[in-house]
């Protein structure tokens, strides 16, 4: 069962110099669910997690973490209080070792405990085989969906309340999104909260609690995954990102 919302977005405005990026935002993500942001190309989806990551300043509205107000929290603070992104792409160091990679992962979190971080970085390669396959290899030289689960990996270690993940299933083949599915579901289920942005609308309703769908900037629809998996409005609008 969900708890309370561990997060809340509430009227949130974000411009790029004049351009309204995202207008009058506002969404919940209830503790331990899966909440889904989905929406077209330039809807606003990846401005609203970079802001919710302390990455894009706020224009209007507010952002609550457990109850308190983060809208202000630079970046590297929001990591140490839980709440951890996995960039959009890539965004893994490509001169480092896979095991590197997720080091750097833990740098900033509260448990430094050698013992802990050694049993995240099991927890890891036990979600994702093949990087404890591929633990020596240099980031840079990995495929993209190698990199997309070491990026995701990599955001584990820090141990976060709540991650945040910019389009997982990108530049996948099926069979790697299905996976890639498989194992948010997997780390929601071990106790980490999900909020999760896709344009492979269908899979991420079919695995979310609670979905919104933003419209060059706004929230024009909300409901629980599997209602909005069954309207057929939104099946219309979305058919090609099942
Ligand atoms: P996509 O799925 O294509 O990544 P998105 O839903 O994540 O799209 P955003 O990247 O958040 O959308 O973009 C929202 C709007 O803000 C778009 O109109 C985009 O052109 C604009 N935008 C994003 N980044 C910038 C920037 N650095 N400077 C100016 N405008 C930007």
């Amino acid at each position: 069962t969900l708890g309370e919302p561990l997060l809340v977005v509430e009227g949130l405005c974000v411009n790029y110099g004049r351009i309204e990026a995202i207008r009058n935002v506002g969404f919940q993500v209830p503790e331990r669910g899966i909440a889904t942001l989905i929406g077209a190309n330039g809807a606003g989806k990846t401005t609203t997690l970079k802001t919710i990551s302390g990455l894009r300043p706020v224009r209007a509205g507010r952002i609550l973490f457990e109850g308190e107000d983060i809208t202000k929290v630079p970046s590297h603070k929001l990591v140490q209080r839980g709440i951890c992104q996995s960039p959009e792409g890539r965004g893994v160091f490509p001169g480092m070792t896979v095991e590197e990679n997720l080091d750097m992962g833990a740098y900033s979190r509260k448990d430094r405990r050698t013992g802990a971080i050694r049993e995240d970085r099991d927890r890891v390669f036990t979600l994702f085989p093949r990087l404890l396959e591929r633990r020596s290899q240099f980031a840079g030289t990995m495929s993209g969906g190698e990199q997309q689960m070491l990026a995701i990996g990599r955001a584990l270690m820090s141990r976060p309340k709540l991650i945040l993940l910019d389009e997982p299933s990108m530049g996948l083949a099926p069979k790697l999104i299905q996976q890639i599915f498989t194992i948010i579901r997997e780390i929601n289920a071990q106790g980490t909260t999900v909020l999760l942005v896709e344009q492979n609308a269908m899979q991420a309703l079919r695995t979310a609690d609670v979905a919104y769908v933003l419209e060059t900037g706004e929230v024009v629809r909300e409901g629980t995954g599997a209602a909005l998996a069954e309207d057929d409005s939104i099946k219309a609008a979305y058919l090609g990102g099942d």
